[in-house]
């Protein structure tokens, strides 16, 4: 081996990267998004437990129960809501609304109703969008007793004037909370904490996308032996994050860093949202592959609003949780509407998605200092086969600059991520550059 090609033979691809990666990843997510995404879901009911059992077949996750009634931090966990068919009939007796057709016809937790009305007094019910008249809209009224409709603008404009026939064929009765949670157990105690909202019926970006790269992430992770332990969290909006670290309070202290995901599988973004510490190791993580793989990532500070990273970051805990999606929830108009279907997520999407969530674990697993073991000049790098002949290949020129930087920001004070944060260089490259540095006796761990 000539002295080029063992600094060349540093790639992108580190250990732990190849083993979690893998090509058709993004066909794999896809798939399993479009099994969840017909499932009618809600903050409880039969539709989480199911969506939960189609996990199950690719990790051994834990399906947990938190009974109706129970305090948990400052919330009560609701009645158990279930929904066996719902629709508006004309009087012909034709479904002109048919929850059969699409989950998002009924209201999330509506009430049960049996009655036939005139449609002025209907309309009180219905929920539309007059601006983007072919969409259903997603509406929920949680902790609120209503029920309600969700249409099409332009088919209830073609409904004439009459009586409907209005069935709402649910349940709200004592039962349980279900979230799913999975660790994987690493050589310490401190945790990654993966959380993904499993509450929302048929809407495949918002979130079968992140239940299903969380899944499948778990399910390769499974066969790797980490550093950290990782915790994976499928777990209905707000209620289920609050019951988690109700019934974790002990155990919030073992996580260090943590993302949720969703909305991973549009074309946008990527938007990363920082924890409220704003500096923490997960924010440099994610805003250092995200700013190494795109021209202009979406990095944005906390606020207390969004998904469960509001739950995670508040002040009683202040764990270093952070939010990854592709479009920011609420900019793109596909958001929380019929739009937000099958199409509009794409496997190619996932797989970026994936690849750029595997590379913040690589970088929270390898990230350390270390002694430079000659730091008294440079040491003599031909000598011991790392130095690249610099003539015309920008790609040895760069490996080289990188392990001058190696060398000399190992000094027990800097991490790789620090230096490869000031080399401009990707993390991948700097923690290979270190692995190879070890082992020609030149560099040690801090
Ligand atoms: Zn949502």
């Amino acid at each position: 081996m000539s002295d080029l090609t063992e600094l060349e033979a540093i790639g992108m691809a580190a250990s732990l990267v190849e083993q979690l990666d893998a090509p058709g990843i993004g066909d794999e997510i896809y798939a399993l998004a479009a099994e969840l995404y017909p499932i009618c879901r809600s903050i409880t009911g039969p539709g989480v437990r199911e969506t939960l059992a189609i996990l199950q077949r690719s990790v051994p996750l834990e399906v947990r129960e938190v009974p109706t009634g129970a305090p948990v931090l400052d919330w009560t966990v609701p009645k158990e809501w279930s929904i066996r068919d719902a629709y508006i009939k004309n009087a012909a007796g034709e479904r002109v609304v048919d929850f059969r057709e699409h989950a998002l016809h009924v209201m999330s937790y509506s009430t049960p109703v049996r009655a036939t009305m005139p449609l002025q007094e209907l309309k009180k019910h219905i929920f539309t969008l007059p601006d983007q008249p072919d969409l259903i809209p997603y509406r929920t009224s949680y902790y609120n007793e209503n029920w309600a409709f969700c249409m099409r603008q332009r088919a209830l404009d073609a409904l004439p004037d009459g009586a409907y026939e209005v069935l709402i064929d649910s349940e709200l009765k004592d039962g349980v909370l279900n979230y799913g949670e999975y660790v994987h157990v690493g050589e310490s105690s401190d945790e990654v904490l993966f959380s993904a909202h499993i509450c929302h019926p048929q809407l495949a970006n918002d979130n079968c996308s992140g239940l299903a790269l969380l899944t499948l992430l778990a399910a390769r992770l499974k066969g790797v032996k980490t550093r950290h332990s990782y915790r994976f969290l499928w777990a209905p909006g707000t209620i289920g994050a609050i019951a988690w670290l109700a019934a974790n309070e002990t155990n919030t202290s073992r996580i260090k860093h943590g993302l949720v995901l969703s909305c991973v599988g549009d074309a946008g973004g990527p938007t990363y949202k920082r924890t409220r510490r704003g500096d923490a190791l997960i924010d440099r993580a994610m805003t250092h592959v995200l700013s190494a793989a795109t021209a202009a990532p979406n990095i944005i500070d906390f606020f207390p609003y969004g998904y469960d990273e509001r739950q995670y970051n508040s002040p009683g805990y202040l764990l270093d949780v952070g939010l990854f999606q592709r479009s920011q929830f609420a900019t793109f108009p596909e958001y929380h509407t019929s739009a937000d279907n099958m199409d509009f997520i794409r496997p190619e999407h996932l797989a970026k998605s994936y690849s750029w969530i595997v590379g913040a674990i690589d970088i929270l697993e390898r990230d350390r200092a270390y002694l430079n073991l000659a730091p008294k000049g440079e040491p003599q790098l031909g000598r011991r086969r790392l130095y690249a002949a610099i003539g015309g290949d920008k790609d040895s020129y760069a490996k080289s600059l990188a392990m001058l930087w190696v060398l000399n920001l190992s000094d027990g004070g800097h991490t790789l991520l620090q230096i490869a944060e000031r080399a401009n260089t990707p993390f991948a490259t700097i923690a290979a550059i270190a692995d190879l540095l070890e082992e020609k006796g030149l560099l040690a761990k801090a």
